[in-house]
């Protein structure tokens, strides 16, 4: 703002900020995510966090959610909501999605047993075609098996694909690669979609979960969407699971698999090795005895 804009303001006794204060605020801390972005490219400063993903019926870890993490000096972490928006737009997202895969396939290489590991893939890493290329270099430098390796995709960037984006996803899947369609129930894919797609898991968002097990239009919208899901040869996943009731509905209606607080939070990577360690530990000396069964 032009300094006599700012005197004119205090002569009429305003005591308001200005609308473009905040605007120029916005635009500082805007420019201070980007560079953070730019130096955590650079020197590989990105932490993944894992979220172990179970089997309701067996309450065994099958697999674990890579969760991207923006270290902080003054607030320890910064949530992907927070700067995955921003990466999409400048185009830092292909950078950061490669190292994402990278560590995320090394990671899992190190973990004892077959659990398989998902990757959050943005829009953008599909459209500019980089993501078959860093799939490829990820799992050829770690050694992890393709079918270890789950990419999650949202509804949005499946809307209106063309005959790109399908064979894109039909040579990751030709690979042995997972493909799971996360938060679905907020967008708009379409059944037609859903039936086209070379698609492996369905991700049942977390607002549908919320309002389990009382809620009686939530709880029959899940059971339609469970259903349908199942119809479509996919294994069905329930997200944000918090409580037993959510835990235990979902499990009696045959949803396969569950994530969420209730279970475990996303943990360092040392964290979810260990629960790994001892669930395989567990195993061999009591057969299917849950990890967690609150
Ligand atoms: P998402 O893929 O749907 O991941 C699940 C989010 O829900 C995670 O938030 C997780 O911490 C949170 N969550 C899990 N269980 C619960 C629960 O019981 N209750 C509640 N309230 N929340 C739960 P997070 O880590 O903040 O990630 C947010 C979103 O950022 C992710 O949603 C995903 O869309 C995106 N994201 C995360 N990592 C990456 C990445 O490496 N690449 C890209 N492109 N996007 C990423
Ligand atoms: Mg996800
Ligand atoms: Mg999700």
């Amino acid at each position: 703002m032009p300094a006599s804009n700012t005197a004119a303001r205090r002569a009429r006794g305003d005591p308001s900020p200005p609308a473009d204060f905040d605007r120029r605020a916005e635009m500082a801390e805007r420019r201070r995510l980007l560079h953070d972005l730019r130096e955590a490219i650079a020197r590989e400063t990105f932490v993944l966090h894992y979220q172990p993903r179970l089997s309701l019926a067996a309450g065994t870890v099958d697999g674990a959610e890579a969760l991207l993490r923006l270290p902080d000096r003054r607030r320890g972490f910064i949530s992907p909501g927070a700067f995955i928006p921003l990466a999409e737009r400048t185009g830092l997202i292909n950078a950061i999605g490669a190292w994402v895969l990278r560590t995320a396939c090394r990671e899992a290489a190190t973990w004892p047993g077959p659990a398989t590991v998902s990757v959050n893939v943005s829009p953008r890493q599909l459209h500019d075609g980089a993501l078959l290329g860093q799939v490829t270099r990820a799992l050829g430098e770690s050694g992890l098996a393709a079918d270890r390796l789950e990419l999650e995709l949202t509804e949005s960037m499946l809307i209106d694909f063309g005959e790109d984006l399908l064979f894109v996803l039909s040579a990751l899947r030709d690979q042995g690669i997972g493909l799971a369609l996360d938060d679905f129930g907020v967008g708009f894919a379409s059944l037609a979609t859903l039936r086209k797609l070379p698609l492996t898991v369905m991700k049942l968002d977390r607002s549908l979960v919320r309002g389990l097990p009382s809620d009686r239009e939530d709880a029959a919208i899940v059971r339609a969407v469970v259903a349908t899901g199942h119809a479509l040869g996919l294994t069905v996943v329930g997200e944000g699971i918090e409580t037993v009731g959510q835990r235990d509905f979902l499990a009696a209606i045959g949803t396969d698999q569950g994530q969420g607080y209730l279970f475990s939070r996303p943990v360092p990577a040392a964290e979810l090795r260990q629960m790994l360690r001892s669930q395989g530990a567990s195993a061999s000396a009591a057969p299917r005895q849950a990890l967690t069964s609150p």
